[in-house]
């Protein structure tokens, strides 16, 4: 890697500004992104830039946290100013209401408000403006997500002379569905001008290729594999895919620590000769939660045996509240609940056991080692960590993954899954009940394969490779994952 420093930019700074008893503190974040870039940050004197998490704090007193918040992580860490009408034109609009919709095949859930274009276009450019202020030719830039897409082509009008990469975190949708956006156009034009652009999947990939090459016919694709050379009229770049990877050891040995072990104990005590199904989710429409439960319901009807013999331990995580759909959701998914658990509970047994709130990362990993099923049915999901994270954390010769083959997830874990479609809720079932009475060697050889598939390809492997890829001569040695 080139000695040159690293500036990572996300919506989020990977630390939470907040006030805690009427003092404002901040709160280190954590998780498996925050661990990967740390060190290479800090290796290759880096920065970060994004939102803090707050609007109210005074500059002087932010300025000060984010000084002691720097010290702290070894990185400089920089701040984007939002107000409120950022947060609710940019951030909950055109982030949350257009794009994780769109791009999530769901264009029924969208809401295409003029005013949020406007917004997205001001606050990427206040990035790009911090940003400016922050770096030097010979810097690497790279910029996640789909919150700050535009901000490469702000830093190209400002005559930004570091290279720039971004890596989109959730899928990019198929042409017809793409096509829907208003500001299809722009925003194609936008992507285009990085150096390099990451993808999750080959599919997403391949779906923004397809709508490239609408809008610039003379498109040139050179090379083949995990990342490609594409030449559109005087610009030429580089689209790999990458999929995300979690840090493997850390879930692989915390689920070994003792109060982990001791508390997935007490949960499987209380629900004696039980094969636990698990769903890990945020409150998400995306996530196919409603779905899930209708499968569970139909797998009750179709297989009375498994009365008594099962149980599903759904978690929702609280996110996105705010938004009128997310809480649609939750008064769904909570009468769902009440309806399935109504109709089959009997003295001893009730079939779903719900928790809507976040757990504490001892919770987490004990829900992951106690239950040998996870059903993990999103209806589109970028990647979705959750059915990594139980493969790194759960016991080899006992646990079973469903997965929908809508997760990115699914392209590389396809061998050692049940793949599914979320949408056919007797498959589900069916295959709910082929994961219960799966055998033990069966069982093994799967997760076995999972487990090697997770660990190779971790997010320290996801970091390198993306760095690589924006600096490598040769193209040739990228293996597709
Ligand atoms: N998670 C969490 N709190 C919880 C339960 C889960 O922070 O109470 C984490 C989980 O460990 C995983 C992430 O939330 O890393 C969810 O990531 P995923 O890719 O599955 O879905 P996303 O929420 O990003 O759509």
């Amino acid at each position: 890697q080139s000695g040159d420093r690293l500036v990572v930019v996300s919506n989020r700074l990977p630390v939470v500004v907040k006030q805690v008893d009427g003092q404002w503190t901040f709160i280190p974040g954590s998780g498996g992104l925050v661990s990967a870039l740390a060190p290479v940050l800090r290796n290759r004197g880096g920065i970060w830039i994004g939102w803090p998490g707050t609007s109210d704090a005074d500059p002087a007193t932010l300025s000060g946290l984010l000084r002691e918040a720097t010290r702290h992580s070894g990185y400089s860490l920089k701040p984007v100013a939002l107000d409120q009408r950022d947060k609710e034109d940019f951030y909950y609009g055109f982030a949350n209401e257009v794009i994780w919709p769109l791009f999530h095949d769901l264009q029924s859930h969208c809401n295409f408000a003029p005013r949020y274009w406007d917004a997205y276009n001001r606050v990427n450019r206040r990035f790009a403006d911090v940003i400016m202020q922050n770096t030097r030719p010979g810097d690497f830039i790279w910029i996640h997500d789909y919150h700050l897409m535009s901000v490469g082509q702000e830093l190209r009008a400002q005559g930004i002379a570091a290279r720039m990469g971004f890596f989109l975190h959730i899928p990019f949708p198929p042409l017809d569905i793409y096509m829907k956006l208003p500001w299809r156009f722009p925003l194609l034009r936008a992507l285009l001008e990085y150096d390099l652009l990451g993808f999750q999947t080959l599919r997403d990939r391949r779906n923004f290729l397809q709508c490239v090459r609408l809008i610039a016919p003379d498109l040139s694709v050179s090379g083949k594999g995990q990342v490609i050379t594409i030449r559109v009229g005087n610009r030429e770049l580089r689209v790999g895919t990458f999929p995300i990877g979690i840090d493997y050891q850390e879930f692989a040995r915390g689920s070994k620590a003792e109060a982990v072990v001791r508390k997935a104990r007490e949960l499987h005590e209380d629900l004696p000769g039980r094969q636990v199904l698990l769903g890990v989710d945020r409150l998400d429409y995306t996530k196919g939660i409603c779905h899930r439960f209708e499968a569970f319901r139909n797998a009750l009807q179709r297989f009375p045996e498994l009365h008594h013999r099962t149980t599903l331990i759904q978690v929702v995580v609280p996110s996105r509240e705010d938004i009128p759909k997310y809480n649609a959701l939750k008064m769904e998914m909570e009468r769902l609940v009440g309806e399935i658990n109504g109709q089959f509970t009997q003295s001893g047994w009730v079939p779903i056991h719900y928790i809507f709130r976040s757990l504490s990362r001892t919770e987490l990993l004990a829900y992951y080692r106690a239950c040998e099923i996870a059903l993990i049915t999103p209806l589109k999901d970028g990647m979705n960590l959750v059915a990594k994270e139980f493969c790194a954390a759960t016991p080899e010769n006992n646990s079973v993954l469903i997965l929908s083959e809508f997760a990115g997830a699914a392209a590389q874990l396809q061998k050692g899954a049940l793949l599914v479609n979320p949408y056919n809720v007797e498959e589900v079932a069916e295959t709910i009940q082929r994961a219960i009475i799966m055998g033990p060697g069966e069982r093994r050889a799967r997760m076995h394969k999972l487990k090697r598939f997770v660990r190779e390809y971790d997010i320290f492997w996801w970091v390198d490779s993306f760095l690589r890829a924006a600096i490598a001569k040769d193209l040739s040695n990228f293996p597709v994952p």
